[in-house]
């Protein structure tokens, strides 16, 4: 008791100290206004210490619930929880909105060796979402056509009964899987066509019970050149798809103008592999803090936290959002802000390019409604302002802001991201620090994405953003409704082609 009092003593004196600064002080310059005297007493509530704490219950919760936090797991159900008892003792109005999807879910840790010729062993790989089960000990081929696979004439009798050793490129993984599948092949094993790890979907409409994980390029060439040699692998896969029931998780501040809506979101289920702290506890542990220390701040429009469910399984929960929310609701919503991925390890400031300044067309990302621009402009405005460096990542629809900004639905949008299994370049490495030559998140979609798999730093100057922005607009939203004056991009180069955003590599 005496602890609580204590603690409510303290938050007392940093509500007195913020309504203070917002209402009382007077403007000592021109620009002041409710907005940014606002922002600079949340930033002083908002802590990196903060975020951490909830990051670690995150992390405990996913210890307790087998390692993972994946929509449909029970380790998803408690995020949701304790989600929801935040935001409630701050004083937010929840709900929530349950659906039913094809969850993919790890019973153990996939396996593959190759038991013959020499050196047998285990060989690294990764999973791909939705593969069946499989335990096959077989010869390895290749296609007989194409080495793509694209194609059921790719495969003959010649694959029938061994695992299949497949390229990446031209077509989705789950159409390779069908195809070598159909042929009557044991499993498939499909090999990158660029560096680095390749860990792919075949798609939440994938459920042949046929296992297929992905290599490296390099190991690929080095077993592909085994084949004549009388290469053997065995692969071993268990895992579970099925419909399963998850939720979307909402809190809507008490005050505030309803036909002026301020969204700000993250998605709060992991992937299967992993706890999933990086990705996306990070954005859900940032809207957390921030909803907590926003309490205190009863702003002229109303405030909207979004924390979604099945992100991963194809931002599952977002869509059903937008398609269940009527015309007249979507009019209220002024704004979106997406935060997927804000302390990665190896981390560069992104900001998503909302008026696509940054990126030629024919990349797979296009300039967002009107209003996205001057979101993007916002955060850059925000980091020089603290003298740190930003730059751009495609606004490619990759996450649950990819609804908000669809054709016909148009509302703007914009966010922050530090990376996820892109490369750091030389260039950025020596503006943001950290190693060129390694990806921004080494962890991502894996096992070690845990409490140990995050910059604090990061989650420090990303969290400060954030609640930059969405008290900002809280405040006002005028600003979405003028084209930014000047240039809208970041201080140093954009994301190259390895900045690829949250991608599940899907498609090719
Ligand atoms: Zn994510």
């Amino acid at each position: 008791m005496g602890q609580t009092r204590r603690t409510w003593g303290r938050r007392t004196l940093a509500a007195t100290i913020a309504v203070t600064l917002a209402v009382v002080a007077a403007p000592p310059a021109a620009q002041a206004s409710p907005g940014s005297i606002s922002s600079w007493a949340l930033r002083q509530l908002v802590t990196a210490n903060g975020v951490m704490k909830h990051l670690k219950e995150l992390q405990r919760i996913a210890d307790r619930h087998g390692g993972s936090r994946a929509s449909g797991s029970p380790g998803y159900d408690a995020s949701v929880d304790y989600a929801e008892r935040v935001f409630r003792r701050a004083g937010y109005r929840t709900s929530r909105q349950a659906f039913d999807f094809q969850t993919f879910l790890i019973n153990s840790p996939s396996e593959l060796e190759r038991t013959a010729p020499a050196p047998a062993g285990p060989l690294p790989h990764r999973i791909m979402s939705y593969s069946g089960s499989v335990d096959a000990t077989a010869p390895v081929t290749l296609p007989t056509g194409d080495p793509q696979g694209c194609a059921a004439g790719d495969f003959g009798p010649a694959n029938v009964g061994t695992i299949v050793l497949i390229s990446r490129g031209a077509c989705p993984f789950g159409q390779k899987g069908r195809n070598a599948a159909a042929a009557g092949a044991a499993a498939a094993v499909v090999y990158n066509n660029t560096t680095g790890d390749l860990a792919g979907t075949l798609g939440n409409d994938y459920t042949l019970d046929f296992g297929v994980v992905g290599i490296t390029q390099a190991l690929g060439q080095e077993l592909a050149a085994q084949v004549d040699d009388g290469l053997t692998l065995r692969l071993h896969t268990d895992t579970y798809r099925g419909q399963a029931r998850t939720e979307n998780l909402f809190a809507e501040s008490r005050w505030g103008d309803p036909d002026n809506v301020v969204m700000a979101g993250a998605h709060l289920d992991s992937v299967a592999e992993g706890p999933g702290i990086n990705d996306n506890g990070t954005g859900s542990a940032a809207i957390l803090e921030i909803a907590d220390k926003m309490r205190w701040f009863p702003t002229r429009n109303k405030v909207r936290f979004a924390l979604w469910g099945a992100e991963e399984a194809n931002l599952v929960g977002s869509t059903r959002y937008i398609a269940d929310l009527p015309q007249a609701e979507r009019d209220r919503i002024a704004l979106y802000l997406n935060f997927d991925m804000v302390g990665s390890p190896n981390y560069v400031r992104f900001v998503y390019d909302g008026d696509n300044s940054a990126f030629p067309p024919g990349t797979g990302s296009a300039a967002g409604p009107p209003g996205s621009g001057a979101i993007e402009k916002l955060f850059h405005d925000y980091f020089a302002s603290q003298r740190l460096d930003s730059a751009e990542t495609p606004f490619s629809g990759r996450s649950d802001y990819g609804p908000f900004i669809a054709p016909g639905v148009d509302i703007p949008a914009g966010g922050l991201f530090t990376g996820a299994e892109g490369i750091k370049t030389p260039e950025q490495a020596a503006v943001y620090g950290g190693t060129a030559g390694v990806s921004y998140d080494p962890c991502y979609h894996q096992a070690c994405d845990t409490i140990d798999n995050v910059s604090k730093k990061a989650v420090g100057e990303m969290s400060d953003a954030i609640a930059h922005a969405i008290i900002t607009y809280a405040w006002d939203t005028r600003s979405l409704s003028t084209p930014p004056a000047g240039p809208t991009g970041g201080t140093t180069a954009p994301a190259g082609e390895g900045g690829g955003l949250h991608d599940h590599e899907v498609e090719i």
